[in-house]
Order: C-alpha cells, then structure tokens, then sequence
C-alpha cells in the first residue's frame, strides 16, 4: 500500500525529502509558499501547491488531517515552523517531523507534540564524525 506524506518547505532539506519518497514511489503533497519552488516539484511529486501553512484553513482545504505522515521543512521562519507544527498536531495528524534550526527551536518542537524533530546540519555532522571514526580503526 501507498503511503501519503506532504512535505511542507521546498528548500534544499525539504526538496531533497520530496524527490527521494518520489522516486520510491510514495505518494506526496508538496507545498510551498514560492511559486517558483512549487513549478520545480509539479512533475516529481503527485500533487504540488502554492500555500502558506501557516493558514489552518489552507491545511483543512488540503487534507492535511488524512495525510499519514507530515514534514515540516519550514528553516529560517522560526515561528511559521512551530505555528506550523502547532496547527498540524491540533489537525491529529498521525506522525509529524519536523526540521529544527537551533536547540531552543528543537525544545519547543518537542513541546507542543512534534513526533520526530531533525537537525540535519548537526545530525550528519555526527554521522560523519562517526563514519571517520570508523573508517580510521579499519585503517589502523
Ligand atoms: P534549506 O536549509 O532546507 O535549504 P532554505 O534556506 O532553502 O532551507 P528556508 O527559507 O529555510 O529555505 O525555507 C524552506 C522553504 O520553506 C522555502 O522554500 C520557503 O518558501 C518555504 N516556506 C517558508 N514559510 C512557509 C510557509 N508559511 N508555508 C509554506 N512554505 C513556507
């Protein structure tokens, strides 16, 4: 069975998310509030649209509510992330991530009920730090 995912935020994070559950054959909403940024994902993911998702009323027009699993990739609009997030867990929507841009952000994610929160910046600084770690032992 299809999963349904929308991702909200088409910037390098957020495209990047919506091009790779395309191409595995996912189902996606992409949203956006550029036009620009929309036109580049109309023929990637299944369905492309110029919102702001800040709006509840644009999200229930949407369907956001019926939608399995939401990602925010909301970066330098701090407060349109949490109103954001914050709309999107009054909706019951089943399972939100959500993209934090500093430790202060990522505290009031988990506060207000975001199911995964992400700092992709950091988190794959760590993984490269343990990947050379590694790499270093098989070296030696
Ligand atoms: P990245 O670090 O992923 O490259 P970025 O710097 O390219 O992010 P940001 O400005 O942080 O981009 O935001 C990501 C995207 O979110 C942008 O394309 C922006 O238009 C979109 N965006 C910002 N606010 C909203 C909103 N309220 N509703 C929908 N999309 C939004």
């Amino acid at each position: 069975m299809k999963r349904e995912f929308a991702v909200i935020g088409l910037g390098r994070f957020g495209g990047s998310i919506c091009r790779e559950l395309s191409e595995e054959g996912m189902e996606v909403l992409a949203i956006d509030l550029e036009e620009d940024k929309v036109n580049e994902f109309k023929n990637i993911a299944s369905h492309a649209v110029i919102a702001d998702a800040t709006d509840e009323k644009v999200l229930k027009e949407l369907g956001v509510r019926n939608i399995d699993h939401v990602i925010v990739a909301i970066g330098d609009n701090i407060q349109a992330s949490i109103l954001t997030t914050l709309m999107l867990t009054e909706l019951g929507v089943q399972k939100i991530t959500v993209k934090a841009q500093n430790d202060y952000h990522e505290k009031i994610l988990n506060k207000i009920g975001a199911d995964q929160v992400v700092h992709p910046e950091r988190d794959m600084g760590k993984r490269i730090a343990h990947s050379i770690i590694s790499n270093n032992i098989l070296d030696h």
